[in-house]
């Protein structure tokens, strides 16, 4: 059968690759992808969110499923424009409908399903400009540090901690009264900050059943020792150590299954991937945020160790028989290191020739921001390319990756040194 990845990033390559694999692929199309997908499959200049093309798209070549990586698509309706239409209400979107896709799309919402079906989260309340005084009371009741988040899509940037209860306020009303995140922050979560450290498990579901895939570790700042300003994410690390089976097992009964089960009996019809994002207090995991697709770079790394056919599996979610589908996932763990633009997540430039590609074979290079002119790979991002290898163990997954990127040049090239060495 002919399949449509939707979304250019190193997840999308991942999601590519791994499909690449599956005999039961003829074609494989991806929209609009970039240069790594575009050698393993066909790439078709279509942006994610332009559903009439991607209608065109999907009738042309016959194709008989999608698969969404990024969120826009899924919280603009991807999956309900399908489902609307005559022609491709038959062909399976892996990816949730609009309301599935508000888990992600309102942090207001996902904190009202989390509270409404008991899994454990950070207390919280919501506010707008209508009851900013009774924000700042609630701020009064909090100790240090304060978490703001805007309740809608800020690209990453829509959550403030801080640590004076002053400023905190003053946040709370440049987001809701001067719409400092425009329309996302109008309404805002104010909630107690979690202790713990960080890991996201990741879930696919047909809306009954549910697979959990493995965990990963992600590093979001620019700098060593997790310094400076946050980006997509710089490097991933799967499994994560300290998620032992006893911790995965309370994850499994506190809160994957609670969520599947509480999406059903919410009468939302939820089939695709569930990104938990955790926060583990001592062994005790609470969720800090839902997102309703894998993440990037954790994808660079969980997709490689599942041994099982991923078609298979969407089928699965599609036909909602996945529990009847096997599963396995490699005990080998698995790194990957971002190498990015120099400047970004400010500034940089773009269009640099990336020189040593065809020298790396202990690791696979999934590309992200890169574009193809004539034969030469470019730079076309500020997060270029992922460097993911495999190990018995984290150091000897990382050697190799960091050992493959000495081979890679561009002008500018940056990435960070210290992946994974606080699990070392
Ligand atoms: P992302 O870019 O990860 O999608 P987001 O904008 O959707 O982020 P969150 O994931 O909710 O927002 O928060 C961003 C980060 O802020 C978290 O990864 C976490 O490090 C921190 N954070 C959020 N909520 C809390 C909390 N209650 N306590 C402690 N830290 C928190």
């Amino acid at each position: 059968m002919n399949v449509l990845i939707l979304g250019s990033g190193g997840r999308e390559h991942a999601f590519t690759l791994k499909l690449s694999e599956s005999k039961k692929i003829n074609k494989l199309f991806v929209a609009p992808g970039n240069a790594g997908t575009n050698k393993i499959a066909i790439n078709v200049d279509v942006n994610p969110t332009d559903f009439d093309g991607i209608k065109n798209l999907v009738l042309n070549e016959d194709i008989k499923m999608v698969v969404v990586g990024p969120e826009a698509p899924l919280v603009e309706g991807v999956h309900d424009f399908f489902l609307s239409d005559e022609q491709l209400k038959n062909i399976p979107v892996i990816g949730p409908k609009k309301d599935g896709a508000l888990l992600e799309g309102s942090k207001d919402f996902s904190k009202q399903f989390m509270q409404k079906h008991n899994i454990p989260t950070a207390k919280y309340q919501s506010f707008t400009k209508d009851n900013l005084q009774e924000g700042y009371a609630f701020l009064e009741t909090l100790k240090p540090p304060f978490v703001l988040k805007a309740d809608g899509l800020a690209a990453g940037k829509g959550v403030l901690i801080l640590n004076s209860l002053e400023e905190a306020k003053k946040e709370l009303k440049e987001m809701v009264s001067n719409q400092k995140f425009g329309e996302a922050s109008s309404t805002v979560v104010i909630e107690e900050f979690l202790k713990g450290i960080e890991l996201s498990v990741f879930v696919l579901t047909d809306g009954i059943d549910y697979k959990i895939l493995p965990s990963a570790k992600d590093y979001k700042r620019i700098g060593e020792g997790d310094k400076g300003l946050n980006t997509g994410g710089m490097g991933a690390i799967s499994p994560v150590p300290f998620a032992d089976d006893a911790f995965l097992k309370k994850v499994e009964d506190l809160i994957v299954k609670p969520t599947v089960d509480g999406l059903r009996k919410d009468g939302i019809d939820y089939r695709g991937f569930i990104f938990i994002g955790l926060m583990n207090d001592n062994g005790n995991p609470s969720v800090v945020e839902y997102n309703v697709r894998m993440g990037d770079p954790e994808t660079e790394v969980v997709l490689p160790r599942i041994e099982s056919d991923l078609l298979d599996l969407f089928e699965g979610v599609a036909n909602q028989n996945l529990g009847e589908k096997s599963f396995s996932i490699t005990s080998k763990t698995a790194t990957t290191v971002m190498l990015v633009s120099g400047g970004y997540p400010e500034a940089y430039e773009k269009n640099k020739e990336i020189n040593g590609l065809e020298n790396i074979n202990e690791s696979i290079v999934f590309h992200a921001g890169t574009s193809l002119k004539e034969d030469k790979v470019l730079t076309n991002g500020g997060r270029v390319m992922a460097i993911t290898s495999f190990g018995e163990n984290i150091q000897e997954a990382l050697d190799k990756s960091y050992a493959s990127i000495k081979k890679i040049h561009f002008d500018k090239m940056n990435f960070r040194k210290d992946i994974g060495f606080d699990l070392l």
